[in-house]
Order: C-alpha cells, then structure tokens, then sequence
C-alpha cells in the first residue's frame, strides 16, 4: 500500500483490528520513509453484478424488480413473505458467491425458477412456463401484469 503523503511504496501495518461487527478490518499503517501514519479498512466487496441482457445490454441487478417478478408468480398462492424473502436473499448470495462483475440475466432467471420450485409447485408452472420464452424477467413480469389484468376482466363478479 502506497503511503498518501510521500507515495513511497513501503508502508508497515502497526495495528490491526476487527471493527463494525466483524465485517471489517481496520489499520493503522505507518510509512517507512516519512513516519506519517494513516487508516485503512478493509471488507469484502459485496457488489452484486451487473446482469447482461440477451441483447447484450447491462443493467444493475434490481432487488424490487425480483422481487416483484417471484410476487406475481405467487399471487394467491400460500407462500410467507419471510419465506419469499430468505429466497430473495438466497439468490443473492449465489450470485455474489460467483465473483463475477456481470452475469447473464439468464442466470437469475434460472435462480428465481429454482427457488420458486421450492416455494409452491403452481407458482413455479405458472414462472417457468411464461419466463422460458422470455428474455428477462422484465419481460416476464409485463407478460403477467397483462395475464392478470385480463383475468380480472373475464372473472365474474360474486
Ligand atoms: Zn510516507
């Protein structure tokens, strides 16, 4: 680590101790050539990547916009918000856990299939049968807001 007041390349670590929780490391480091000391932190990066379109564009990974696309899969199906959330957070994690800086969309889309079959069987009919001729889940979740939409037309009234 370069020192920031002379640049010289060589600096020591004086003290090193675990902060906010465990999920930091704090340094203090002093440089060899001007004796300055400064801080430094260090955690694990825990950007999610970005997702890579069909079409080759890249869009940032959008919670609310999974999180809306498992919803709609599960309207009027017995499935808890917690149970929908620890979903949410398990595909996060998996797609950290890739390293990767961008991902295909595809592979969340995958992701969200496989939770939902854990979820509720309907839902995830309901999920792989619309998303597979779908590029993303943006188009999947257009395509059920205008199924639903025409369901609430042809329902009849009680
Ligand atoms: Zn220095």
């Amino acid at each position: 680590m370069h020192c920031p007041f002379c640049n010289t390349t060589d600096t020591k670590v004086i003290d090193s101790r675990l902060v906010a929780e465990g999920n930091q490391v704090r340094r203090r480091r002093e440089c060899t050539s001007c004796s300055e000391r400064f801080t430094t932190f260090e955690s694990a990066e825990l950007v999610m990547p970005r997702l890579i379109k069909q079409n080759g564009n890249r869009e940032p990974f959008d919670e609310e916009k999974l999180r809306s696309g498992i919803l709609k899969a599960l309207e009027k199906r017995p499935v808890s918000m917690e149970m929908v959330e620890n979903s949410i957070n398990q595909i996060k994690h998996e797609l950290r856990a890739t390293g990767e800086r961008e991902v295909p969309s595809k592979m969340l889309g995958e992701q969200v299939m496989n939770a939902l079959k854990n979820l509720d069987e309907v839902a995830y009919v309901r999920f792989a049968s619309v998303y597979r001729s779908f590029k993303d889940l943006n188009e999947f979740r257009q395509e059920i807001d205008r199924i639903s939409r025409e369901g609430e037309v042809s329902e009849p009234a009680d």
